[in-house]
């Protein structure tokens, strides 16, 4: 197959593996029950460095996610699925994390196309991280039971004991920013305990979905255990959430949308796990070392061109270092290698479409016509792919619109704060809740001042450092439930009690 000449010019220049040309050369259809189909509305998928048309999706219907939930609830019912032996289940979530690894550069080069991250982050970090998180939960398949006592204070005997049961059919859908590793993230829990999944990726990003469904088949994962549904949020995905015949949905994406998914679930009681947006702070005191404290805190907000959930987008730094931090970063973001996500050269890659750069750069503009002092990048764009400059911008104030929404890319707040107090005001002073960052090299502030920042995670002396054994999620208006960790299994799971009554002789 041959791209449009652009996009051509641009994969022969890096380099392009066969497997992904052979890939993206297929006709993407949808997967449900094991059998792939292809829908008559289609939809162009646009590889984000270029701005051409890598490809077509499948734009699925209402019905197909009916047809879906219909599979995965005949797989939870009465297939072999949450029936087989723990063992074998992790057995078969192993000989999927094998095949992703051997198939880890073509999924690397799908996600670099389709999101416009570096190629190395995909791989490092994305499918990487997809890996770990599966190799991590498959080992809980056989570990995962309830418990057994005599707690019961009731005059008699009894035994009793709990059961562990996964919850059943779960509609996941999965935003933009990291397809295949936010698949993981919800899937990989679910399918060490037996649930059976419908899948609905972002609209923007579907690819490395269509690919992993195709590795399930391969693993010998039982037909309708994993259906995968593409299309648009509001049809499919809206269908999904509010579906009677799912027990649980799995939602990463944006506050507002997490919103109508958790109203239409509750309608059905529908069990839910909503991770959503952030606007995370970022403390930096006056004992630090301020050349690595810039280095990380730029990372914090420029990886994945700022599309990170928990990126680290407010930053307050102590007053008598705020000025020599400001000048600092400034000229670390200037420096940042904006280019195209295949090229090796590359810090930065282009935004994932060019609504989320429309997007962005009216979020630019409104701190400027707020009157925030901008000391990096701009408003101005380069293109045909949807490139931004890493922006920073100093002098805000607490109620500007920079301040309080999340942005969503490559965008940086600067203020000052003079005490301890004031920094824990600031950092709270939010509607979110995802994640907080202190930077000092003092223990005591540093166990002083994490019980008391409102956000699901504390990071401490760098951001965003991930585990797939360490929970993640939300307080406040950044969601509820913890996606990754022992504590996910308790949302895919019920836990059922028996009380069994020992008569006397
Ligand atoms: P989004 O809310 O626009 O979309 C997320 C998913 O929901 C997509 O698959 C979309 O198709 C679907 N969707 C859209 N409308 C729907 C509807 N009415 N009903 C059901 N589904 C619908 O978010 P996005 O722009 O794809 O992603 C960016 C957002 O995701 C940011 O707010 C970011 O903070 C958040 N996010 C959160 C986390 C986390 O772990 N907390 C991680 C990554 C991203």
């Amino acid at each position: 197959m041959s791209f449009p000449p652009a996009l051509e010019a641009y994969v022969t220049r890096f380099g392009l593996s066969t497997a992904t040309r052979a890939f993206l050369s297929r006709s993407h259809g949808i997967c449900i029950d094991g059998t792939w189909s292809s829908g008559d509305e289609r939809a162009p998928v646009v590889e984000a460095s270029t701005g051409e048309v890598l490809t077509s999706l499948t734009l699925g219907t209402t019905a197909d996610i009916d047809r879906a939930v219909a599979a995965a609830r005949r797989a939870f019912d009465a297939g072999p699925w949450p029936r087989l032996k723990p063992l074998e289940r992790e057995q078969l979530l192993g000989r999927l994390a094998d095949l992703i690894e051997e198939h880890h550069e073509e999924l690397a080069e799908l996600e670099s196309l389709d999101v416009g991250k570096p190629l190395v982050e995909a791989r490092d970090i994305d499918v990487q991280g997809t890996i770990d998180t599966l190799r991590y939960f498959a080992g809980w398949a056989s570990k995962v039971g309830g418990r057994s006592g005599e707690a019961s204070s009731l005059p008699g005997s009894y035994l009793t004991y709990t059961r562990r049961e996964p919850v059943g059919v779960i509609g996941v859908i999965v935003p933009w920013n990291f397809p295949l590793q936010t698949l993981m993230w919800k899937l990989g829990a679910a399918l060490a305990v037996g649930c059976t999944v419908v899948v609905k990726p972002a609209e923007l990003t579907s690819l490395s979905a269509l690919r992993f469904a195709e590795l399930v088949h391969e693993a010998g994962i039982p037909d309708g255990v994993v259906n995968v549904v593409t299309g648009k949020g509001s049809v499919v995905g809206a269908h999904l959430a509010g579906h009677p015949g799912i027990d649980k949905i799995t939602f990463t994406g944006s506050t507002r949308t997490g919103h109508a998914v958790g109203t239409a679930a509750l309608a059905n009681w529908t069990r839910m796990t909503l991770e959503l947006g952030g606007k995370s702070p970022v403390l930096v005191f006056d004992d630090v070392d301020l050349e690595q404290t810039v280095e990380r805190v730029a990372l914090g907000i420029f990886g994945n061109a700022g599309q990170v959930c928990d990126a680290g987008s407010r930053v307050y730094v102590h007053e008598s270092i705020a000025e020599a931090f400001t000048a600092r970063i400034a000229a670390h973001a200037d420096r940042i290698v904006v280019g195209p996500g295949l090229d090796p050269a590359t810090e930065m890659g282009p935004l994932v479409s060019e609504a989320q750069r429309a997007q962005v750069v009216a979020c630019i503009e409104a701190g400027i016509a707020e009157g925030a002092r901008l000391v990096a990048g701009g408003p101005e764009t380069d293109g045909p792919g949807f490139f931004i400059r890493p922006t920073v911008f100093a002098g805000v104030e607490q109620s500007m619109s920079i301040v309080r929404e999340e942005i969503f890319g490559p965008v940086l707040t600067v203020a000052s704060f003079s005490d301890e107090e004031e920094a824990i005001r600031l950092a709270n002073d939010s509607p979110y809740g995802l994640a907080a960052t202190i930077y000092s090299e003092s223990l005591s502030r540093v166990l002083r001042i994490a019980p008391r920042l409102q956000a699901g995670t504390v990071y401490v002396g760098a951001q965003s450092t991930i585990d797939p054994a360490m929970p993640f999620g939300g307080y406040k208006a950044s969601g509820f439930g913890r996606d990754l960790g022992a504590e996910q299994l308790d949302h895919v799971t019920e836990t059922k009690t028996v009380w069994i009554t020992i008569d006397d002789a």
